[in-house]
């Protein structure tokens, strides 16, 4: 089943640098959340916007200190 809204979108890892590819769900918008990464699994943290047009903006950092 598709849930109407998820862009595909892809990101580079802050740790290993690889781009991996990450569903960003509208309802997400303004809220951080941890996914780990597909390559490294090391914990990526999401900060989702939203762009003019609807289109969702991923922003990553190191969940590390
Ligand atoms: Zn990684």
């Amino acid at each position: 089943m598709t849930a109407p809204g998820l862009q595909e979108s892809s990101v580079y890892c802050p740790y290993c640098g690889e781009s991996i590819s990450v569903l960003l769900n509208p309802e997400d918008v303004g809220l951080d959340y941890i996914e780990d990464c597909q390559v490294c699994c090391r914990p990526i943290e999401f900060h989702l916007r939203e762009q003019a047009g609807g289109w969702l903006e991923a922003e990553v950092r190191s969940d590390v200190e």
